[in-house]
Parts: C-alpha cells; structure tokens; sequence
C-alpha cells in the first residue's frame, strides 16, 4: 500500500515550517492511506512537501514530524540519527563503562517519542508513541549497531501511552538476562533498578544539580564549625545527599514515601563507603509524606543549613496547575521556615505545565509568607545529556532555583 499522505489546512502549516513537531487534529485537512503507527508525508493545502512524520488518528497528537526533508526514514536514517545523538553526549558520559545518560530525549533530539537512557552496559528504552513501538526491534538493532549496545531493556510503562492507544510494554529487547540491580557511576556509586525504578531506573536529569549541591556544602563546610545538615526532601535513591556527603561532613536526613527508594538509598550509602557504624552519622531514611514531615520539622524546631524539594510532578496537566502551585507554596514556605540564616534552598518542580516564571512567582509567595528574605544564586534546569529543542518549548519540565536564605 502506498504510504500515507496528510494535507495540512491552510494557514496551519506555519509552526510546521518552523519546525514544530506536533500536528493536533485542528490542523489537518484531509488524510490518504494514512494508518495509525504508520509514517506518512505531510504536505500543505497546495500540495507543497512540508515534513515527513507518522500518524496516530488515537492520539490528540495525530501527527509527529520526523524529519522536515524529503528523505527515507530507514536503517541508515536511524543509525544516522542515533550516532547524532551519541555524538552530541560529552565523551566522558559515554566512553566510561560505568557512566550513565539520556541519549535520545524525545522530541528535543528529534526523535518524537523515543527516550533511550544508558546504565553502564544496559540500554533503556521507551517508546512512548505507536509508530516508536512498531519500530523498536528496529530501533534496538540501529542502536547496536552505533553503541555495540549488548542489553537493551524496555520500560515502556510511562502515563503518555494512554494517550496513544497503547498498552505498557517492558521486557528485554536484546541481550540478558537482567540483572537485580545495574551499577553505575554519576559522581557516585549508585545502584539502579531498571526493571522497577521510577522513570527508566534514575533521575539522570538531576546531575549538574547534584554537583552544584556538593560544591555548595564543600564551599559551606569549609568555614562551618560542625556538620553541615541536609534535608533531602523526596530522595529516592539519595542522589542529592550522596552528592553532597562526599564533601564529608554532612548529616543528611532523607525523606521519600517510597520504601524499595529508601533501601536502594541505604544501599548506596553503604556502597560508597559510608558503613554500618558510621551510618547513623552520615545518614538518615526516613519513610514518609514530604508535605508532613516538613510540618512536624517545624513543631520539633528543627534547623537545616540546606533543604533540597525534588518533588514528583504536581501538575500532570494544565487543568491542575491551581492545585499544584498550593502543592509547590506548601512545601517551599514549610522549607524557608527550617533554614538557618545563610543556608540555603534548592526547589524543583519537573512539572512542564508549570513554566520556569510561574514557578519562581510561587516561590516568591512563599518566601513572603515565610518572612524570610532569599536571593537567587542559579536558575536550575536539567543538564545537557537532556536538551531542550528551541522549537519545542514543551520539552522543558524540569526547572529550578537556588536560593540563599537570610
Ligand atoms: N531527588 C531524587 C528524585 C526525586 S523524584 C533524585 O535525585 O534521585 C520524586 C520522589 O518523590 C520519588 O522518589 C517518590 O517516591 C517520592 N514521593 C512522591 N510523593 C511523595 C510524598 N508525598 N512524600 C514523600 N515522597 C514522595
């Protein structure tokens, strides 16, 4: 059957041309032959080339732009486009045999719907749009071939394939068998578990942060008398405070609902050397709801040098973006409340509804209600194994601030 062809209305074809990906139903005029997981032309209403994408008629999104030249879109384009991605990644994330990072970031690499992480010698991917999941034999076997990628293993299981049309889907997609938990190393030792962590295992996105966390404490803790005190709030696997705890020297307390998070932590901290006897100093796991325990932390007086809020995305979509700035207010006066003077806040939301303004204007309300006074050391986002394309404003959700609180 020949491929499909989408006629874009008049007057519509503009954000394609900037290169937008995205083609809600609004847009198109007519389609031919089009079939849903399927790649099709896209042309405009004089029937002028305009990209070349695939459809899903289940999807609010029935059209995502693969390519804006007339090209086949093969083998050799998909090895072409990974080795891009690939070589895009600094060398240091992807020559060590431990490290780990984002190689492929959706939209924002130009692959729409394909997210693929690495975690030493395992490959996650995730497809999270039809056409993606119709080709990801395909895409394993291109992947192979540009990384010499053994492992790949499927995380398909994200809230974005509802949307589609699609079922989850995980499992090994080359290589095996899985192991329980895969090491690897970001500044640290960590153990991830692919097959049943959140997202595909870590959040990789939190890198740079991290470093600029331990650079902080190093930098505090040079001139501080004690140790320097962490709350890490929503841990998980102890990221942020195994960063900064290596700076020596740190007490962190880390809060997370989740218990398999809170084990794998402890696995971590002992994994870098932190043992039994010595734990109890270093660092604290506490199971419980973020928003709670910052309210019990101000009933007991307790003081912090620093409070790190990671919280998971409050707003899944524009219609909870009220009730999420309440979330974010919440949890970020209740932190301005715990910091000694001079100490400092690091405050995320990876809520993309939620922009990078509206986010510090919330930040701002809590600050005032808190009566404490800050000032903005950086504007935080995710690190550069996670592009943001500037033609898809919708590929930046994680946004941050770090704050020093007087
Ligand atoms: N800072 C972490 C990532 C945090 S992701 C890192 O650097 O790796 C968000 C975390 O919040 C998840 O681990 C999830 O289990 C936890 N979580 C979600 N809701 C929570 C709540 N109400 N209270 C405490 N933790 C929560």
């Amino acid at each position: 059957m020949a491929e499909g062809k989408v006629w874009i209305k008049r007057g519509r074809e503009k954000p394609i041309r900037n290169q937008h990906p995205w083609i809600f139903s609004g847009a198109i005029g007519r389609a031919e032959n089009a079939v849903d997981g399927e790649l099709v032309t896209l042309v405009d209403h004089k029937n002028r080339f305009l990209a070349r994408g695939y459809w899903n008629s289940q999807s609010q999104i029935q059209a995502r732009v693969m390519s804006w030249q007339d090209e086949t879109i093969d083998g050799a384009w998909w090895r072409a486009m990974l080795s891009r991605a690939l070589a895009l990644r600094a060398s240091d994330l992807v020559d060590s045999e431990k490290a780990a990072c984002r190689l492929v970031n959706a939209e924002n690499d130009f692959i729409p719907g394909l997210i693929i992480d690495r975690y030493a010698d395992w490959y996650v991917l995730q497809a999270l749009t039809r056409y993606i999941d119709n080709q990801k034999v395909a895409i394993t076997a291109a992947l192979a071939d540009v990384t010499g990628a053994r492992h790949v293993y499927e995380r398909s299981d994200a809230a974005a394939r509802k949307r589609e049309g699609l079922p989850q889907a995980t499992g090994i997609l080359r290589g095996g068998p899985l192991p329980d938990l895969i090491e690897i190393e970001d500044g640290r030792r960590f153990l991830v578990d692919i097959k049943s962590g959140q997202k595909t295992g870590f959040y990789l996105d939190q890198r740079d942060n991290r470093q600029l966390l331990r650079e902080l404490v190093r930098r505090h803790s040079a001139d501080a008398s004690g140790k320097a005190r962490l709350l890490n709030l929503f841990s998980y696997t102890g990221g942020f405070a195994l960063a900064a705890s290596d700076v020596g020297r740190v007490h962190s307390v880390n809060v997370d609902a989740s218990r398999p998070a809170l084990e794998l932590a402890e696995r971590n901290f002992r994994l870098n050397g932190y043992d039994e006897a010595a734990h109890g100093e270093t660092a604290e796991f506490i199971q419980a709801d973020a928003f709670d325990y910052l309210r019990h932390c101000a009933r007991e007086n307790m003081l912090f040098d620093c409070v790190v809020l990671d919280p998971p995305k409050l707003a899944h979509h524009k219609t909870q973006i009220q009730r999420a700035a309440r979330g974010y207010k919440d949890l970020n006066l209740n932190a301005f409340k715990l910091i000694v003077a001079g100490g400092y806040l690091m405050t995320f939301s990876c809520s993309g509804a939620i922009s990078r303004d509206m986010f510090q204007k919330i930040v701002f309300g809590a600050l005032a209600d808190s009566g404490r006074q800050a000032q903005v050391i950086s504007h935080l986002s995710a690190g550069a194994d996670h592009p943001v394309a500037l033609t898809f404003p919708e590929g930046e959700y994680l946004t941050g601030l770090l704050l020093r609180v007087l």
